[in-house]
């Protein structure tokens, strides 16, 4: 059962449980995908069905930051702990390497997708990356049938949300890959066009304000963290 921060609803699961769950729908007939929504998408999702239902509808929900689990806390609802999609994705390349399956890059900025993945090769021998395309196309046919094309096991979708879930409901059958994961801005960190914060402060819960430090365009999203919380507050008081 999944637990409902807000009307999202999220798998309870370890980061090793989340990425065990990843390989056995890579080899699962079918199509799946992964969203890794974090508060900001969570308000996103409170203003607009649509995101909302593909995000839920996704095979597996993951809490991408601190917010959602302290939100989920907050609720009297625990989730196990943080599974960062970027830190997912990771892992799921390691096994994707194991497996000898490939992958296709898809977003970001032109030649980002494409860096990202002759980084990804050098660092996991044995990963096939199928193919890249940038995240500024006008049309989703010429791209799906690219990725349909290269025979692609998996394909990492980095459009932003809530791009990259409607893109990877819609599209994600005619792509012929089993497994699409929805990584925000996760092929920036790959191709080492953005930093990811040390570790002291993603283990303080404080990767938010290293990246805002970094990124000062961003307060505007990050405004909706407070909000969040507002939000989880009037629910905890209906709920008791
Ligand atoms: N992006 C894209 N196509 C678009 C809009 C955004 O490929 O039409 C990319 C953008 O270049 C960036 C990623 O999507 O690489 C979104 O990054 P952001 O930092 O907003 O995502 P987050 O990690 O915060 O979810």
């Amino acid at each position: 059962m999944r637990i409902d921060v807000l009307g999202v609803g999220f798998d309870n699961v370890t980061m090793a449980e989340a990425v065990a769950e990843g390989q056995r729908l890579l080899n699962t007939e079918g199509v799946h995908y992964v969203a890794t929504p974090n508060p900001e998408i969570i308000e996103l999702c409170r203003e607009d069905p649509e995101a909302l239902s593909v995000v839920n509808g996704a095979a597996l929900v993951l809490p991408d930051g601190i917010g959602v689990i302290k939100g989920a806390a907050m609720l009297g609802t625990p989730l196990k702990e943080k599974t960062p999609g970027i830190e997912f994705a990771e892992r799921l390349v390691g096994k994707l390497a194991e497996e000898g399956k490939s992958l296709y890059l898809l977003g970001a900025k032109p030649g980002v997708a494409e860096e990202a993945g002759t980084r990804l090769a050098a660092r996991y021998p044995g990963l096939r990356i199928a193919g890249t395309h940038d995240g500024y196309f006008k049309e989703d046919a010429p791209v799906v049938e690219g990725i349909r094309r290269s025979g692609a096991d998996c394909v990492f979708v980095c459009l932003g949300a809530p791009k990259q879930e409607l893109w990877m409901a819609k599209n994600g059958e005619a792509t012929g890959a089993r497994l699409l994961c929805g990584l925000g801005g996760s092929l920036d960190v790959f191709a080492g066009r953005v930093e990811r914060a040390p570790e002291f402060w993603s283990r303080h819960g404080l990767e938010w304000f290293y990246r805002l430090c970094k990124e000062p365009r961003r307060l505007g999203r990050m405004m909706k963290l407070p909000l969040f919380l507002v939000h989880v507050r009037t629910e905890r008081r209906r709920r008791k």
